[in-house]
């Protein structure tokens, strides 16, 4: 199979390296950041973990068992208990799935019942069913099998099937904290299956959720970091090799095979060659943007709970505040807090070219209106997003399949990331491991 060039070492790139390497195979991985993991990236800063990108893992991420298994470190991951408070006309409503925990606080269990008004619980009730009629099409990994919820958007869907109260108050608030984007940006397909996989649980790594990128790296050849990769070169239709930029210079490394696991659009920009209609598809793949706030804190102020989460109606810019600190003690000594804040939709896209005071000046009052007492910040770390999660947009799975029989004629061409499946970890692992066994097989 001769020697193969993954451009981009992200989710995706990791996984497909990893899989290479374990076939003995000839393999470089080039990356434009000064880091490796995309957006599994995690670092510490003053003894506290921070996820920058990807907070939580579901329990159905079979994939990534998979490769933890090979690797012999399923014992890394752990799950936590989720409790959240969701604010509905100013007031909180505080959810908790550890039954010990809600029999605790037996007076503010019951009083969440009130959270929706009797026909939204209802409406509520058919929603369950409905999870429960089409969850077995709800795939990360196989997004064809949901094709029938493709062409619609999840605001429609829900609004047609469950109304407007369950649309506002329960769906928006999921898919917005879990996309970054708005209900109407996404296909039902997508915005059903972040709901009906968040079902059974979270998890997360012991030391975070850059271990998996760090395990991954230190089993691959090295990661050439500070490398952008300028153009994939093609001779027809076959690949002949990379352009690359590195230290100032433009440099072609030949290549039999690459795997390109960028964005979508930046694949675009990398494949100028590529007919007008495939590059179309490419352009048409649409991202959220965030602008991810985090913030080291004394104490724990969000008073144990992991996640307050506001719906769009409540006006807040961003789409759930979260303490990572509760999702494991390896994330923070325990007189210490990590608040994130996840910008979201329009809000997040003006937040980009704001300096960090410019944010901070919209967040804190924010999270104040949610936390009163909220301490003065230890540190604020923020990192921009501009393409944070792929939307998965009404029509997407049908236009990706299209791609991918596109580029059954192209030889030694591959593309791999979220975007081929239902985006997400899982996906993005999902494709990156397929298309190496493709190209090995
Ligand atoms: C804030 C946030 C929260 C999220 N939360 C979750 C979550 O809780 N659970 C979940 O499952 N998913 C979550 N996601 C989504 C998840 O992280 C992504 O779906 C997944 O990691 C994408 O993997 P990928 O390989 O497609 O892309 P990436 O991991 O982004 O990899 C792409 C890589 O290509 C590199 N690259 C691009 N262009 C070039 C070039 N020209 N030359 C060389 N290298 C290049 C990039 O630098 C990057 O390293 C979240 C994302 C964000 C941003």
């Amino acid at each position: 199979m001769g020697n193969t060039v993954i451009v981009g070492g992200g989710t995706a790139g990791l996984a497909a390296a990893y899989t290479l390497e374990r076939a003995g195979a000839d393999y470089t991985v080039l990356e434009k950041r000064d880091f490796s993991g995309g957006r599994i990236y995690g670092t510490v800063r003053d003894g506290l973990t921070l996820d920058l990108g990807a907070q939580f893992m579901f329990t159905r991420y079979y994939t990534m068992f998979d490769l933890l298994d090979q690797m012999g470190l399923r014992d890394e991951l752990v799950s936590w208990k989720l409790s959240a408070g969701i604010q509905r006309d100013g007031k909180f409503y505080y959810i908790r799935t550890d039954v010990r925990d809600a029999v605790k606080h037996f007076k503010e269990t019951v009083e969440a019942r009130k959270y929706l008004s009797t026909s939204g619980k209802l409406n509520a009730v058919k929603l369950g069913l409905d999870f429960a009629k089409i969850g077995r099409k709800l795939d990360f990994n196989d997004p064809l099998k949901a094709i029938e919820l493709d062409d619609i958007s999840f605001a429609d869907y829900t609004r047609k099937k469950f109304g407007d109260e369950v649309l506002e108050y329960l769906q928006q608030p999921v898919v917005s904290a879990l996309s970054l984007g708005q209900p109407e940006e996404v296909s039902a397909a997508y915005g059903m299956a972040l709901g009906w996989y968040g079902v059974p649980g979270l998890a997360t790594f012991k030391k975070g959720i850059g271990f998996l990128a760090e395990s991954l790296k230190s089993r691959i050849k090295e990661v050439r970091l500070n490398t952008s990769v300028k153009r994939i070169v093609l001779e027809g239709k076959m690949v002949k090799g990379v352009e690359i930029e590195s230290g100032g210079k433009t440099e072609v490394i030949e290549a039999d095979n690459v795997i390109c696991c960028t964005l979508a659009g930046e694949a675009a920009a990398l494949l100028p060659d590529l007919p007008v209609e495939m590059l179309d598809v490419l352009n048409s793949i649409k991202y959220s943007a965030c602008a991810h706030v985090m913030l080291g804190v004394p104490g724990r102020p969000l008073g144990g709970f992991y996640a307050l989460v506001g719906p769009r109606k409540e006006g807040f810019s961003h789409a759930g505040i979260t303490e990572n600190a509760v999702k494991a003690p390896g994330y923070a000594p325990p007189d210490k807090g990590i608040i994130h804040v996840y910008t979201y939709a329009d809000h997040a896209k003006r937040m980009l070219d704001m300096s960090d005071s410019e944010v901070l000046d919209i967040i804190l009052p924010e999270i104040r209106q949610m936390v009163p007492t909220f301490p003065d910040p230890l540190f604020c770390e923020i990192f921009r997003w501009p393409q944070a999660v792929c939307l998965s947009r009404p029509g997407q799975i049908r236009d990706v399949q299209k791609l991918k029989v596109a580029l059954r004629d192209y030889s030694g061409l591959y593309l791999a990331g979220e975007y081929f499946a239902l985006p997400s970890v899982e996906g993005a692992l999902t494709s990156g491991v397929k298309t190496a066994e493709r190209l090995l097989y």
